[in-house]
């Protein structure tokens, strides 16, 4: 891990009820504890929740963002659709764009750079989502499709302090496979000199995202050059969530 704050983001996918808000308070305990003053926690919860969540977590520092937002901002005659602005108008301070999830139901690179640039505009930090398929992996093209994708998402994006990049290779979410820590840290290296070069950026954040949970977190947390990690299934259980910063931060 990296010296700065360490990121924990839970994205709670479809899941989880008004019932599931009772556990969040042990995490709020949590992070209103001095040791673990470094974990940056943001919760991710379906949009159904974000109100509350904004609620509950009001008096520390977690802070609550969305997993999507839509490619047109403001209001319009765009049946089932959530805009930046509505996000913001709920308060939700970040917002997930581009999981693989998401692509899979039809978000391109060009949709996830106009969902992006109007995130910016409402102030809302981004969660950015870059990963390769097993497929691309296999055929050692990673390194191809994060550059294209960081470079079509990115696009007209003059200032990168407001986002983190969260590389989740796609064959890692929700399988229990992870990649190997060399393997992971020369990616990451690569990818911090390739955003330097293109974005004249050396200090954006980068996670790791795909399978994190209480059993492999001791290895992933070795990783030296990553800023935390956006955690999926192990997030919604917060037993595993505690632990999972728990043995980050010892
Ligand atoms: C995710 O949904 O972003 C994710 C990483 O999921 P999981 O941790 O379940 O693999």
């Amino acid at each position: 891990m990296t010296n700065d704050k360490i990121y924990f983001i839970g994205n709670w996918k479809m899941y989880g009820d008004l019932s599931s808000l009772r556990n969040v308070k042990n995490i709020i305990n949590l992070s209103k504890s001095k040791k673990y003053k470094n974990a940056k926690i943001i919760y991710c919860p379906p949009f159904t929740l974000i109100e509350r969540f904004t609620e509950i977590t009001k008096k520390c520092n977690v802070a609550v963002g969305a997993q999507d937002c839509f490619k047109i901002n403001g209001t319009g005659p765009y049946t089932g659709e959530i805009s930046a602005k509505m996000l913001k108008q709920i308060k939700a301070q970040y917002v997930i764009l581009g999981h693989s999830e998401r692509r899979n139901l039809g978000d391109t690179n060009k949709i996830i750079n106009k969902k992006l640039i109007y995130a910016l505009e409402e102030n809302l930090k981004v969660i950015l989502c870059i990963g390769e398929s097993i497929k691309e992996n296999k055929k050692n093209l990673t390194m191809k499709v994060l550059k294209n994708q960081l470079s079509y998402c990115l696009s007209n994006v003059k200032n990168l302090n407001k986002i983190l990049i969260a590389y989740e290779p796609i064959w890692s979410i929700g399988t229990g496979k992870i990649p190997v820590n060399k393997n992971l840290e020369k990616l990451v290296m690569l990818l911090r000199k390739y955003i330097n070069k293109k974005f004249k950026n050396n200090n954006v954040k980068i996670l790791y995202g795909g399978s994190v949970n209480p059993k492999n977190i001791n290895i992933l947390k070795k990783i030296k050059n990553i800023n935390g990690f956006l955690i999926g299934g192990a997030s919604q259980d917060h037993k595993k969530f505690i632990d999972i910063v728990k043995k980050t931060i010892t």
